[in-house]
Order: structure tokens, then C-alpha cells, then sequence
């Protein structure tokens, strides 16, 4: 008999892709890290499990306790599966530019979810950092992972993803592109990279125009999990050889050709970090490996991103034609 003894046992180990199409013209190899294989869909899958094991070493979490916290989803998605597996009970607060699609997966997996407005700063009383933190606070028994502050979110990709890209690709690896959120990914990924390769491989950071890690001032975009309106702790600010800003309209212009090109239904943060990657490999050389890291799978933005009407609302309709006549041309 061949078997796991649950789920989280299926977290990580995720496969590399080669892109062939949208790459047309760029003798650079670029492969994508699929990190929707993960059980839960995403790559948040790793964080979670560090965040939750840690926590319960360190006494912060016991049996019957509660998990709090703001997550866009894939995190919240995450900690709920491991939490199920330990009986913790979990809340979570996001931010209403959230999908519905999104929300509905979290409570599916037994999870309670408290939605507060986008538009409003921080540190203002209904933003959902500060309302997560005021449950926090107030329910018995509850521990805030912080995804933002804790040094186990990027020690999870220090610990398997960065070590995975390194075996993946036996050393080859020149390039990594990753979009940024709390900067887990792109730190402990970039701090393993950089020391098993004494500093050769090359970390760069995909970024939405108008976050603060590509010099903007926080105002509102569209591509869910990525930049951010204030500097996490978990990002390593020394990380990064360059930041790439991308547009949301390119980001999801990109998205939509990953499924139809590629065959790859993934999030719109993937999109924006292929465009970064193609940037960079459009620079490099033809001996150099790319490899992009694609967070999650395209099913819980079929009614924005893949929607035509939502996509028109914004303008971004136009660049579906031109992607056609792209592809016909080429
Ligand atoms: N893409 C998506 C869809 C995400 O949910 C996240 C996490 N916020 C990221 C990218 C960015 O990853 P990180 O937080 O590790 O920087």
C-alpha cells in the first residue's frame, strides 16, 4: 500500500515547468516553480505548517486554541488544513477586494471569516490588520501567526523551497523572480540561494505599481497578495538585486496567457511575475536558467480576472485581441 497519513504530509516538493510559449524569442531557459500543487493550492501551504509547528513548540498555541488572523486566503487556506489536522478553531480577516470565491473556500474548510474595507490605512480602527489584532487579543486562546512579523514564514523557504530550486535545477539556477507580499517567499528563497551559491544567483522581486517595494506610495491595485502599503519585518530589504513594478493591466494580461498558452490557470500575482521573469530573461543569456515562482491556481479569480466584463470594467479588455493577433502572427 502506497499512502499519505493526511494532507500536510503533501505540502512541498513542488514540480518545475519549463514556459515555451509566452517565452518566444528568449534564449534564457524560464521554469515555473507550480506551487498550486500544493494541498491547499498555494505555496502559503509551507508558511502555515512552520508557523503552526513552531508555535506549538514554543507554547504560544495549545490544544483548543484559536488562530487568528489577516490573510488574503491562501494563507488562511493554509493554516485552516493544518489547523483541522490539530482541532485548533480558526478566524480570519481580509480585506473586501478579496474574491468571494476566495472566502467561500475558507469557510468550506470549517473556517470563520470577518471582511473589512481595502480603502482605509492601517492603523485605522476597521482595517483588517487592526481588527484581526483586536481578536486576537480578545478571544481566549487565540494566537496570531503574523505571517508579516514571523521569522518562520521566510525560514519555511529557506528551509524547503530554496533548497528544492537548488537540487531542481543541480546548481543551475541563475535567476529567481518572485512577487513580493510579506516577503517571505523572496527572502528565505533569496538568503538560500545567494549562500549555496556564494552569491551567483541572482534574487529579484516582482512588485505591483503603487507598492512601496518598487519606490510607490501604497495606493490600491488590483493583483491580490502581493506589494504591500508599509515594510513587513519578514522582508529582507537587502535581499533583492532589483525590483521589477508591473502594471495590473499587464499582470493580468499575462495571467490570461498563461492558461491559454501554457495551459497554466494561475492567480494574477503569477502573471505579474512572469512578466518580472521575462524581463530579466530577455536580458540574460542563453545559458542561464530563470526559474519564476508561480504562488497559486487561477480558480478563485474566474470571476475577475477571467471574466471578460470585470476585465472591460477596467480597461483591460483590449490586450485579449492583441494577444491573439499575437500569437497568429507569431
Ligand atoms: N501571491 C499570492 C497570491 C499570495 O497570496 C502571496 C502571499 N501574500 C504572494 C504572492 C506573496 O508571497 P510572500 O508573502 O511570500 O511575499
Amino acid at each position: 500500500m502506497r499512502y499519505y497519513d493526511n494532507v500536510v504530509e503533501l505540502i512541498g516538493d513542488t514540480p518545475l515547468v519549463r514556459l515555451n510559449t509566452v517565452t518566444a524569442g528568449i534564449p534564457a531557459r524560464v521554469l515555473a516553480k507550480i506551487e498550486y500543487m500544493n494541498p491547499g493550492g498555494s505555496v502559503k501551504d509551507r508558511i502555515a505548517l512552520r508557523m503552526v509547528e513552531a508555535a506549538e513548540q514554543e507554547g504560544k498555541l495549545r490544544p483548543g486554541g484559536v488562530i487568528v488572523e489577516p490573510t488574503s486566503g491562501n494563507t488562511g487556506v493554509g493554516l485552516a488544513m493544518v489547523a483541522q489536522m490539530r482541532g485548533y478553531r480558526c478566524v480570519f480577516v481580509c480585506p473586501d477586494k478579496v474574491s468571494e470565491d476566495k472566502q467561500h473556500v475558507l469557510r468550506a474548510y470549517g473556517a470563520e471569516v470577518e471582511v473589512c474595507p481595502t480603502a482605509v490605512a492601517p492603523d485605522d480602527p476597521r482595517s483588517y490588520y487592526s481588527v484581526s489584532d483586536r481578536l486576537a487579543r480578545e478571544l481566549p486562546g487565540a494566537w496570531k501567526p503574523d505571517q508579516y512579523a514571523n521569522p518562520n514564514n521566510p525560514r519555511s523557504h529557506y528551509e524547503t523551497t530554496g533548497p528544492e530550486l537548488w537540487e531542481q535545477t543541480g546548481g543551475e539556477i541563475t535567476h529567481f523572480v518572485a512577487g513580493v507580499g510579506t516577503g517571505g517567499t523572496i527572502s528565505g528563497v533569496g538568503r538560500y540561494l545567494k549562500e549555496v551559491s556564494g552569491g551567483r544567483v541572482r534574487i529579484i522581486g516582482a512588485d505591483p505599481e503603487g507598492s512601496v517595494y518598487s519606490g510607490g506610495t501604497g495606493r490600491p491595485y488590483l493583483v491580490e497578495g502581493v506589494g504591500e502599503d508599509f515594510w513587513p519585518t519578514t522582508y529582507d530589504r537587502e535581499i533583492c538585486d532589483e525590483i521589477v513594478e508591473v502594471t495590473d493591466h499587464a499582470s493580468f494580461d499575462m495571467t490570461r496567457r498563461l492558461a491559454r498558452e501554457e495551459a497554466l490557470l494561475v492567480g494574477g500575482s503569477c502573471g505579474m511575475a512572469v512578466v518580472a521573469a521575462l524581463e530579466v530573461a530577455r536580458r540574460a543569456g542563453p545559458d542561464d536558467v530563470v526559474v519564476v515562482l508561480l504562488p497559486d491556481g487561477g480558480r478563485g479569480y474566474l470571476s475577475k480576472i477571467f471574466n471578460d466584463d470585470w476585465m472591460a470594467s477596467y480597461g483591460f479588455l483590449d490586450s485579449i485581441g492583441e494577444t491573439v493577433a499575437g500569437v497568429l502572427a507569431g
